[in-house]
């Protein structure tokens, strides 16, 4: 039986290990920390009963994932009718429904725009989503079915909208504040500025998800992801050892690394070309996160009701405050009025939190390797829209860029998304090669949101990299061409 080793428990190691034992391969996962998952893990980081995510919360992509899709992970999910919501101050807010048509209604003057915007895809997405989603890069039978279903128009609109700054798709689109406002809320989880391609893509990839699949969470914690990939890994007879960090390469059939490309080029000491060795050493990372979660005496009080039915809460007001805060990041500035990213799962999960009392999730976007403490200020956003949820903090935690580092390596400096996601780098992470999962050396594979498609909770790289380091093994004759 070949051998698998993956240097890394995050959802794309895990994917990649999942993927390799189905195969038959006889696969062991190492992991540095004590806990299994990497971004999806959950803990009680405030007070006794209280579980928060320490990453990821909300997973749009996970529903997404067709590799998710094929794996039966038994995960509870919360779905919600609004995916997000987004408050002004005048005590209204603008959200992103289901149901296309609905949050069209909702923008006024914007309805027929925000219509022509998003329609056409959803009704063809089945034929879009095997392009969009991967594996990378996508057969050319796929992109030409895609180019027939949305025609030869339609496909260049959409092709020139996933390649836009989010600023010119908001203003060329929208003629409303609250239209433009919610475009540049989604295009913000970027964490490019809004003036810089592809940030409109990004916006309008998580609109259409929210609008296809939904932005739902698993009840309980993202942890439960992790631990449901651990479950279906066992059942396989695959194996993960905790406190387990990898410094060098190991030897095996098939070495899987959901590690980022300078840890990778450490690790391989010396033994990558010369040319491939520096476009590791080239690759860039993005922006942090700064994060605060709360342990809550209540529900936040915001003044606008449809923010109590949202899981997401987008702080920030109008697009051109956003766009003030979101550019700051990358020019080593950070906002005085943070555009804030906020979950709060315990008003629709009861697992969450003790009966009558509240989580909440929250971060800002800094430069990398930012020192500044930006507690009060993301904490004034949320009072800005809810007077009174200063009073409600039973207790908080702070985890600044260092510290998520030092949780976990693959954060480096605090950059979530494992490398800046601009067009440089989006499509062609960590190298220019139609199949980057692949190194110079055999057998060693990069399966990490360093690679296509990128940050976020989906196993999409760690699959990838798994069925080329499959076809790899079968061309090699280590392993017969029909096993699984
Ligand atoms: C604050 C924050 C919020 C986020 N919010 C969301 C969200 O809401 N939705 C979403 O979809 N995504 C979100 N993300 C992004 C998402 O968590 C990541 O993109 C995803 O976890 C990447 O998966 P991965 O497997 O590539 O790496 P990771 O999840 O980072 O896992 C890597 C694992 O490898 C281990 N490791 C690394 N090097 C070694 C080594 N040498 N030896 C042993 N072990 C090693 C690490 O300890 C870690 O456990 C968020 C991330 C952060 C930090």
């Amino acid at each position: 039986m070949p051998t698998a080793i993956v240097i890394g428990s995050g959802p794309n190691g895990l994917a990649g290990a999942v993927t390799l034992a189905r195969a038959g391969l006889d696969v062991v996962v190492h992991e540095e920390q004590p806990t299994i998952g990497g971004g999806t893990r959950s803990a009680e980081l405030t007070l006794p009963g209280f579980v928060h995510d320490l990453c990821s919360a909300i997973h749009p992509l996970a529903r997404l994932s067709p590799f998710f899709r094929g794996v039966d992970l038994q995960l509870d999910w919360v779905e919600l009718d609004i995916q997000t919501a987004h408050p002004f101050d005048d005590g209204t807010a603008v959200v992103l429904h289901r149901d296309v048509a609905e949050t069209a209604r909702s923008l006024g003057t914007d309805e027929r725009a925000y219509r022509r915007l998003f329609e056409p895809v959803v009704e063809h997405w089945a034929a879009v989503e095997p392009v969009l989603v991967g594996p990378y890069p996508p057969p050319p039978g796929r992109v030409l079915a895609m180019l027939r279903a949305l025609g030869p128009r339609g496909a260049a609109y959409s092709a020139r909208l996933a390649l836009a700054s989010a600023r010119s798709v908001a203003e060329k689109t929208f003629s409303t504040p609250q239209g433009r406002a919610l475009f540049a809320g989604n295009a913000a989880h970027s964490m490019l500025p809004l003036e810089m391609r592809p940030s409109g893509g990004f916006g309008y990839a998580l609109m259409l998800l929210g609008h296809v699949y939904g932005w739902g969470f698993p009840r309980g914690g993202s942890q439960r992801i992790a631990d449901g990939l651990l479950a279906r890994l066992r059942d396989l007879g695959g194996e993960v050892r905790t406190s387990s960090p990898v410094d060098e390469l190991p030897v095996a059939d098939v070495v899987l690394a959901d590690v980022m490309p300078g840890d990778l080029l450490r690790m391989a000491a010396g033994r990558f070309p010369a040319r491939y060795a520096r476009a590791l050493e080239r690759y860039r990372h993005g922006p942090a996160a700064f994060k605060l979660d709360w342990a809550l005496d209540g529900p936040i009080p915001w003044r606008a009701e449809e923010c109590r039915h949202a899981a997401t809460v987008h702080l920030g007001g109008t697009l051109e405050e956003i766009a003030a805060s979101e550019s700051g990041p990358w020019t080593g500035r950070h906002a005085e009025r943070p555009f804030v990213l906020l979950a709060q799962h315990s008003i629709f999960d009861d697992t969450r939190a003790p009966a009558g009392k509240h989580t909440a999730w929250a971060y800002c976007h800094v430069p990398n390797g930012s020192t500044e403490d930006m507690t009060e200020r993301i904490e004034a956003q949320v009072e800005r829209f809810a007077p009174g949820f200063r009073e409600l903090v039973l207790a908080r935690s702070v985890k600044s860029p260092a510290d998520f580092e030092e949780g976990n390596r693959n954060l480096v400096g605090g950059d979530i998304n494992g490398g800046a996601p601009d067009l440089a780098q989006l499509f062609f992470r960590p190298v220019r090669k139609p199949v980057p999962y692949r190194t110079p050396l055999k057998g060693v594979y990069l399966c990490s949101s360093a690679t296509p498609p990128g940050g976020g909770v989906h196993g999409m790289c760690g699959y990838a990299a798994a069925e080329v380091a499959l076809r790899d093994l079968r061309a090699s004759n280590k392993m017969s061409s029909g096993a699984a």
